[in-house]
C-alpha cells in the first residue's frame, strides 16, 4: 500500500454515489488499491469507511495473526474487507 495517498476531500458526490456501508459518502479520488478488489472498493466505498475499514484491518491483522504474505492470510483479510464494507456482487 502507498503512503503518498492523496487526501480525500468529501465533497458529495452530483453522481449519485451511495457507499455500500453507510449509504452516503463520496467517491474517492483514486482507487485505493490495486486489482479487481481495488475496483470493488473504490466503485462501492466512501473514504470514511475506507479509513474505517483501515484501522479496523489493521486489528483484524493483529487480532487474527494474519500473514498478507500468504495465500491464506491474504483470502482472510479479503472476506474481512468485504464484510467491514459490505461489498455488493460476488465473494
Ligand atoms: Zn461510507
Amino acid at each position: 500500500m502507498s503512503e503518498d495517498r492523496r487526501e480525500e476531500t468529501t465533497q458529495a458526490g452530483p453522481d449519485g454515489f451511495a457507499c455500500s456501508r453507510c449509504g452516503r459518502g463520496s467517491r474517492m479520488a483514486e482507487r485505493p488499491f490495486k486489482g479487481k478488489l481495488g475496483e470493488r472498493v473504490w466503485a462501492h466505498v466512501c473514504g470514511d469507511c475506507w479509513h474505517a475499514w483501515i484501522r479496523m484491518g489493521t486489528r483484524v491483522i493483529n487480532e487474527l495473526g494474519l500473514v498478507l504474505g500468504s495465500p491464506e492470510g491474504q483470502a482472510a483479510y479479503d472476506t474481512h474487507l468485504k464484510e467491514f464494507l459490505n461489498l455488493p456482487g460476488q465473494p
